[in-house]
């Protein structure tokens, strides 16, 4: 019996009959005798296996332990027929880079039960699909207008840019604000900078992953990315005309096709044409709530 097939007899309650004691994982198999016993299962196998119980879930989920990163690491070398032979990129584990690059084929978060189309977006390491994606996310120009973050802490975090339009992650843009403001003023600078260089590398490190799904999907690609960018623009559009957004997505104007790649430009023109059709919501609604006042 090889030695996986040995392993996954071990977990099956058939395998201890009445007269033998069944093994007790976590009290019988010190965690580095489980590591060797790994080190044959392939990456699909340990994501089964990270499912059986918590025990497991736990020594295969720790992204911070030498012992379980080696684990992930040997599975994945061992598999290199299978497997990328390239290092994650610099700050991402090895569960995770398995998980985004191979394992997960939907969205994370809805499992693809909201669109069937999904994207690993590498500067954020999730798999979502468009409506996730936007839930999610925020414009830069929201950031710094509406939320007004200061541009010191955006320049921290890891953004997707369509054209020269940046977008960040929601939970990203707190956590990093939060502890922008609660470290002491004067380590401020010093901090930010460590995180600069931290954020630059890592998108540097990511973004052969992105040219590859790029010029593996170009039509769906750059589909998705304006249907990105104009939901997000039409978001910054409604926040600062204070209209409801989901009008402006019904405007002619914003099925409007533009041409790929557009230019920035091209973007302003589309930009323009659904403002002035944001100005003529506001008009109405200025009228409707003017004739209530005269009658
Ligand atoms: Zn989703």
């Amino acid at each position: 019996m090889g030695a996986q097939n040995l392993f996954f007899a071990m977990l099956r309650s058939d395998y201890s009959t009445p007269r033998r004691r069944q093994l007790n994982f976590t009290t019988d198999i010190p965690p580095e005798i489980f590591a060797a016993i790994c080190e044959y299962l392939t990456p699909d196998d340990l994501f089964t296996l990270l499912r059986v119980c918590r025990y497991f879930r736990a020594l295969l989920s720790a992204s911070r332990s030498a012992y379980t990163q080696e684990i992930w690491r040997t599975s994945r070398l061992r598999s290199s027929e299978l497997f990328d032979h390239r290092p994650p990129p610099k700050g991402m584990s090895e569960q995770q880079y398995m998980l985004l690059h191979y394992w997960l084929t939907k969205c994370q978060f809805c499992r693809g039960q909201k669109e069937w189309e999904s994207k690993a977006y590498w500067p954020f390491k999730v798999r979502a699909c468009r409506s996730c994606l936007l839930e999610r996310t925020i414009s830069k120009h929201r950031l710094l207008n509406e939320w007004k973050i200061p541009k010191g802490v955006l320049s921290c975090l890891p953004y997707i840019s369509i054209g020269t339009y940046e977008i960040y992650w929601i939970s990203d843009v707190i956590q990093v604000e939060f502890r922008f403001r609660t470290i002491p003023p004067a380590t401020r600078t010093l901090w930010a900078t460590k995180q600069q260089e931290r954020v630059r590398h890592y998108l540097q490190d990511v973004e052969e992953f992105e040219l590859a799904y790029k010029y593996n999907m170009i039509f769906w690609y750059y589909k998705e990315q304006e249907s990105i960018r104009k939901s997000c623009m039409v978001d910054d559009i409604a926040a600062e005309l204070a209209v409801d957004p989901q009008q402006l997505k019904e405007l002619s104007a914003y099925e409007e096709p533009l041409q790929w790649p557009p230019k920035e430009r091209d973007w302003a023109a589309w930009r323009h044409k659904i403002v002035i059709g944001a100005q003529q919501f506001t008009k109405l609604q200025r009228r409707k709530v003017d004739k209530r006042w005269s009658l």
